[in-house]
């Protein structure tokens, strides 16, 4: 029998129903549409693949169902064919960045502050500390104490700056918490070579 986890009855593999209860949100996989929802979803620490290019539906679906992942969408045919295969699925309604994520506040309880900046933005994998020999390389100079991350799927380096706090400003607002308080005070570990766009 299915798992019924907050009121959405999910098919999931036994694993990703324990991952889900004990995360409070399912794994994620956005369709090809919502690519910048998806890398900011990452950027909150969220599990969220997406779907290729160009990909046909029966392979979207195909893949939410073997990963026991909810499926996010702004395409009305895409969610039809979810529901009538058993599939979750969240249409959404909103056309840009901010009303995407307040939908998804609303009607799937998603905490834009669970794990800032753990996940690789491209890889949607959680990234490591970087190996020594890697700080050696960087074309800046990065304090003792400032923390470097790697990628381990795709060595995309991450660490901390300006361009961080402007990422946790917007998951703030979207998150509600308000203020732009420093990344410190935050579960988040790393910055990032480049930043989801904003718009
Ligand atoms: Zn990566």
């Amino acid at each position: 029998m299915a798992p019924e986890v907050a009121g959405l009855p999910l098919p999931l593999p036994a694993a990703r129903a324990l991952f889900y209860l004990v995360t409070m949100t399912p794994p994620l996989h956005a369709d090809e549409m919502l690519a910048g929802l998806c890398r900011w979803l990452r950027a909150a620490g969220h599990d969220c693949s997406l779907a290729e290019c160009g990909e046909a539906d029966s392979a979207v679906l195909a893949r939410a169902r073997a990963e026991g992942r909810l499926l996010l969408t702004r395409d009305r045919e895409l969610a039809r064919h979810a529901k009538a295969h058993g599939l979750p699925v969240l249409l959404l309604a909103g056309q840009d960045l901010d009303a995407q994520a307040r939908e998804l506040s609303d009607r799937l309880g998603i905490d834009w502050l669970h794990r800032p900046m753990s996940r690789c933005l491209r890889c949607n994998v959680p990234i490591e500390e970087a190996p020594a020999e890697r700080r050696a390389g960087l074309p800046f100079a990065l304090g003792r104490d400032e923390a470097l991350w790697i990628c381990p799927a795709c060595a995309r380096l991450y660490w901390q700056g300006s361009h961080v706090r402007r990422m946790m400003e917007r998951l703030r607002d979207w998150a509600g918490a308000g203020g732009a308080n420093e990344l410190e005070e935050g579960k988040g570990t790393a910055g990032a070579e480049d930043e989801p766009k904003r718009g």
